[in-house]
């Protein structure tokens, strides 16, 4: 068995709020740090379970937040930016299962702890299909769109209301209770890594399918300020609504997810 983990920061267990994150900032090395240990702890399970191949894609910011030297020897990290399908470089036909794990709730979801979808600095709001986008569900379609199903989603409870619904037979592993986008009420990284083990138990024994992929692939964005959407003019896929909003669609979810990297580089 083959698994693939695109791990992201805000939700990892333990991390308390926006400096933990931010590289740079005097408690991003505590964060970083919670971050491998996590990793590590879903790691060993997987090995105990007899999995051969593992993974990591590390997915937050400049994506040079987990050290190689600090994982369990037996994972492969892929590491630096940029990368072209980012969150989820590296993902193929030859996985068997993806997790994400320390994964958000979207931008301008109520009270989602560190709430935003894949760029703070430029995306204000954006909607697929006319439902409000957050990172896991766009990238479980990239999965889908190499045959390979969602095992498992860890962050707070927030991003797990709004993922359910759309994930139905996808474990999910809560790591803290969200209060505000900068507040939590934090569960500790040792009872969650044992979630994390009972979650893992029951992928192994289940059959999960790939997500469905909509026919059509609709976006509509709302971006910070009305500058990004006049940059956004150039590119050619994009139709301008209004003075912050935007509108594009993609035929399959790769060209979505490049679509929306392109928009954030030139945006911003
Ligand atoms: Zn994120």
């Amino acid at each position: 068995m083959k698994v693939y983990i695109s791990v992201d920061m805000e939700g990892i267990s333990g991390i308390a709020n926006m400096e933990d994150v931010r590289p740079g900032s005097p408690r991003y090395e505590r964060g970083r740090k919670l971050m491998e240990e996590e990793i590590n702890a879903i790691v060993e399970h997987l090995i105990e379970k007899g999995v051969e191949s593992i993974t990591v894609n590390d997915a937050h910011a400049f994506a040079d937040n987990l050290r190689i030297e600090n994982l369990h020897p037996h994972v492969q990290l892929i590491s630096g930016y940029p990368k072209t399908l980012y969150m989820m470089e590296g993902i193929s036909p030859d996985y068997d299962i993806v997790f994400f794990v320390g994964y958000h709730a979207s931008a301008g979801r109520t009270h989602g702890f560190l709430d935003h979808t894949y760029s703070s600095m430029v995306i204000h709001e954006i909607f697929l299909n006319g439902q409000r986008l957050n990172e896991a569900y766009i990238n479980g379609l990239v999965a889908a769109y190499y045959d390979v199903p969602v095992g498992l989603i860890s962050g707070d409870d927030v991003l797990y209301e709004e993922s359910k619904h759309l994930f139905p037979e996808t474990e999910f592993v809560v790591t803290k209770v969200s209060l505000t986008r900068n507040s939590a009420i934090l569960r500790h990284p040792r009872r969650v890594y044992r979630d994390y083990r009972s979650a893992i138990d029951r992928i192994i024994k289940k059959e999960i399918k790939p997500l469905s992929i909509p026919d059509r692939l609709e976006f509509e964005l709302v971006v910070r300020d009305t500058l990004m959407a006049d940059r956004l003019e150039v590119a050619p896929f994009v139709e301008r609504m209004d003075g912050y909003r935007v509108r594009f669609s993609a035929s399959n979810p790769i060209e979505a997810l490049k679509m929306l990297r392109t928009i954030i580089s030139v945006a911003r």
